[in-house]
């Protein structure tokens, strides 16, 4: 494995890193405290080419692979995190997917509005009833005519006020075992019968959209099916398994903040007549956070570098989410007792970190399923 970035990948990052600092990192609490991100970011990333880092260069995308997302989505997550898991969600769980799945037709059809950010996406897998055991689904797809009729609810929608186009996992037969009878579906969002619901009020990443969305009768045509048919549960998994490269990638950005701002606070912060960054029980937890970052750093480009190369990467993925995540909620943690009783307050970047900090080890598989993963993949 290379440890150096290519001029072309230290490039990419630090335009990202600049974007982040001078464009995201003075909004970032306007965001949370808004719940929304503002428009005119939406129009800085599109101009930037970050809605469409991994599609093809013939659709308008910038035809870059995972690793150079993951260092984007560092830099992004490590300014706002909301608008890290908007951009994270719409590269890694609807361009992806379209690109390893689709026909030509869908490609020419989808690929450019997402590249631009014209159409943002979401991913709808998780039901009600549904979370980590996802192939629970009950949200069906029957024949109706040429094409399918689809019914259900989909809860805990990344993007969901704000997109367009929705990768949507539906049952199509209920008489195959739970994986084996789903399929995947392109739904455009002002179909009718698509109706947006509740708007989720969260603890952190409060400037993302994540919304329930309903499915009444909507009438699809045949070209909607994304893959084969009753082989979607396989889509879904496997683009979990880039999204979890990018959901570590948040996480080490997020990871990163901390640290930045606990250096900070410990060089200016006195006590005892010295700044608190001259206690060496302070030093030790600086190391630690560093440390566990840099680890993590090198399981999310390995599993980067395993999924450009086309090679199966549940197993790193997952190990990539498990640690980057934990080490992210590690150092949120620590962060805040550095900062002592300042960190308890919004006067302080610690506090909206620390509420960023947690849902990297929920969504996109809980750490307890990714741990799953890995054992399933070590006893196999
Ligand atoms: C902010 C946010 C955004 C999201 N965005 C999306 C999205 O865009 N699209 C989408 O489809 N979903 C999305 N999700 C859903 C997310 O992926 C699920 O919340 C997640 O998979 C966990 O499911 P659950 O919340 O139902 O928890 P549950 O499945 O009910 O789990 C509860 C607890 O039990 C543990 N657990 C469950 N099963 C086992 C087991 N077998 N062994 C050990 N422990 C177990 C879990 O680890 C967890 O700690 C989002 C969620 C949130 C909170």
């Amino acid at each position: 494995m290379d440890f150096q970035l290519t001029e072309e990948q230290k490039l990419v990052r630090d335009m990202a890193r600049d974007f982040a600092r001078n464009e995201l990192l003075p909004r970032a609490r306007k965001h949370d405290a808004e719940g929304k991100i503002d428009p005119e970011v939406f129009a800085m990333l599109s101009e930037l080419g970050l809605w469409g880092l991994t599609i093809g260069e013939e659709y308008g995308g910038a035809g870059m692979g995972n690793l150079e997302l993951s260092l984007v989505l560092e830099e992004i997550n490590a300014a706002c995190a909301s608008t890290g898991v908007t951009v994270s969600v719409h590269n890694s769980l609807l361009g992806a997917p379209i690109k390893r799945f689709g026909t030509p037709e869908q490609m020419q059809k989808w690929l450019p509005g997402l590249a631009t950010g014209a159409t943002i996406g979401c991913y709808c897998l998780t039901e009600p009833n549904a979370g980590s055991d996802a192939a629970a689904i009950v949200t069906s797809a029957k024949r109706s005519g040429d094409g399918w009729k689809l019914d259900g609810t989909k809860v805990w929608v990344t993007n969901g006020g704000i997109a367009k186009l929705a990768i949507v996992y539906a049952r199509t037969n209920p008489d195959v075992s739970k994986a084996k009878g789903i399929s995947a579906f392109l739904v455009p969002l002002d179909t009718p019968g698509v109706k947006i619901g509740k708007t989720e009020k969260k603890t952190g990443i409060r400037g993302s959209s994540t919304t329930e969305i309903i499915f009444d009768g909507v009438e699809l045509p045949a070209d909607a099916l994304l893959g084969e048919e009753n082989k979607g549960f396989m889509i879904a998994m496997d683009t979990l398994d880039g999204g979890r490269i990018g959901i570590a990638s948040q996480a080490i950005g997020i990871g990163r903040a901390c640290l930045d701002a606990s250096i900070r606070y410990a060089k200016e912060r006195e006590q005892f007549g010295r700044p608190i960054g001259e206690f060496q029980a302070i030093q030790w937890k600086l190391a630690d956070m560093s440390t566990r970052l840099d680890a993590a750093r090198l399981l999310v480009h390995r599993a980067a570098l395993i999924r450009d190369a086309g090679e199966r990467v549940s197993e790193a993925a997952a190990k990539a989410k498990l640690f980057a995540s934990q080490a992210c909620n590690y150092a949120a943690d620590e962060c805040l007792q550095i900062h002592g009783g300042a960190g308890y307050t919004d006067d302080f970047e610690v506090e909206r970190l620390f509420r960023d900090a947690r849902i990297t080890e929920i969504y996109e598989g809980a750490t307890d399923i990714q741990r799953i993963v890995i054992a399933r993949s070590l006893m196999a």
